[in-house]
């Protein structure tokens, strides 16, 4: 049977130059890079190469750059750490209602412990307003985090204004840009961030690495207390064979990028208009155009349920998403999806398609001949469908 995988902002695969590059330092280079023997310091110089080649991809000094195990930890050190620092000058944050669980579960963390929270909303297309954001800064607001670019609906946000915004209030500005990295430019100045999540598993890297930028003059508040690696800010022996990885998928990702996007648009046009022509009662979520990932296609299927969707499309080979891996296996509706306004009913029907660097326009052809039978199919067992059909009937 055909597989083919459209989950790649759940997760890449490991590019085989990144992946035997790294074995390397399992079994042959596997020095501890604090070490002073030969053997670290081989270690430490791959260590720092790999942060010079994420530092180059963002426009970031090597500096700059803290390794964590993920985009994760990334996003509760930055979050955790700033508001720590920050909290004599005042305890208010601000985020946004669309932003990934690893930054929302943070901050409510934060509400719950003397912080004061506010939640921005978004519109119907998922994305944000800048005076909103700008009505929403207040004397004591210290920190302000933005998603760059959403994993659901792929929806860009408008990143670099709202940066400059921040700056001009003296509030300090974090962007997840887990998404992004690899799809659309990410530069650390152009955007007028402070400090910047990214992930390696998402960009053909190993899973379990990430990094955090901050902005030199930052101050920050460690999460982890040990040996004081990484500037004391993240202590724990590094995860060397992960992050130079890492800095070997920046670098592949940073030559292949323009190619890459381009033909990942092409793809999604593809499939999103031909699931548009062969389906009724479908609905795109998020942005079209420019304001949306190269590589995202969100629709609502109304009449039948996201699950149903998912395993009938699995049993042909096909792998998607009903919104976020991490909330998949539970039935709530996406939360994206309800920040957009959408009803309870619809955003349980909705899929995610996310496509990446193997896939073909065969791909999405195999899709577009599955998809239809197997609404078809759900939707003759749907009761709602059939009342549907009768009430149209009916009129
Ligand atoms: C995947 C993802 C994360 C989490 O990164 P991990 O490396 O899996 O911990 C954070 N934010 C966004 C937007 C993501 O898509």
């Amino acid at each position: 049977m055909r597989r083919v995988y459209l989950d790649h902002s759940a997760t890449t695969p490991v590019d085989p130059e990144v992946a035997s590059l790294m074995m390397t330092y399992y079994t042959e280079k596997y020095g501890n890079p604090s070490s002073i023997h030969s053997f670290g310091q081989e270690a430490r110089e791959a260590l720092e190469k790999a942060r010079e080649q994420v530092a180059g991809f963002i426009g970031a000094q090597p500096a700059e750059i803290t390794f964590t195990s993920g985009g994760t930890e990334a996003d509760n050190l930055a979050i955790l750490g700033a508001a720590e620092a920050y909290k004599d000058k005042g305890k208010h944050l601000i985020t946004t209602a669309v932003e990934h669980h690893a930054i929302l579960e943070t901050f409510e963390f934060l509400a719950k412990n003397g912080y004061e929270l506010t939640v921005l909303p978004v519109d119907e297309e998922g994305l944000l307003s800048v005076d909103g954001v700008q009505r929403a800064i207040r004397p004591d607001t210290i920190l302000l985090s933005v998603m760059h670019a959403n994993n659901e609906v792929g929806a860009i946000q408008p990143v670099a204004e709202i940066g400059r915004l921040a700056r001009e209030k003296g509030v300090i500005f974090h962007v997840d840009a887990v998404q992004s990295l690899g799809k659309i430019p990410v530069n650390v100045n152009d955007l007028n961030v402070d400090m910047l999540t990214v992930s390696s598993h998402k960009i053909y890297g190993p899973k379990g690495v990430g990094a955090l930028y901050v902005r030199k003059g930052i101050r920050l508040v460690p999460r982890v207390y040990g040996g004081g690696q990484e500037k004391k800010r993240r202590s724990g022996t590094e995860n060397t064979p992960g992050i130079i990885g890492f800095g070997k998928a920046c670098e592949l990702a940073q030559a292949r990028m323009a190619d890459e996007a381009a033909k990942l648009t092409g793809l999604r046009d593809r499939l999103m208009d031909g699931i548009l022509e062969r389906i009724d009662f479908v609905k795109v979520n998020g942005p079209r155009g420019a304001k949306r990932l190269p590589n995202n296609v969100n629709v609502s299927v109304q009449y039948v349920e996201g699950e149903s969707l998912l395993l009938s499309l699995d049993m042909v080979g096909i792998a998607a998403s009903s919104g976020s891996a991490c909330t998949s296996g539970s039935l709530d509706p996406s939360h994206v999806l309800l920040a957009m306004g959408m009803p309870h009913e619809i955003a349980h029907g909705s899929l995610r398609f996310s496509l990446g660097r193997q896939n073909t326009e065969e791909d999405v052809d195999y899709v577009l001949e599955q998809l239809p039978k197997i609404v078809e199919r759900l939707r003759r067992m749907s009761p709602l469908f059939d009342q549907m059909q009768r009430e149209a009937g009916a009129k």
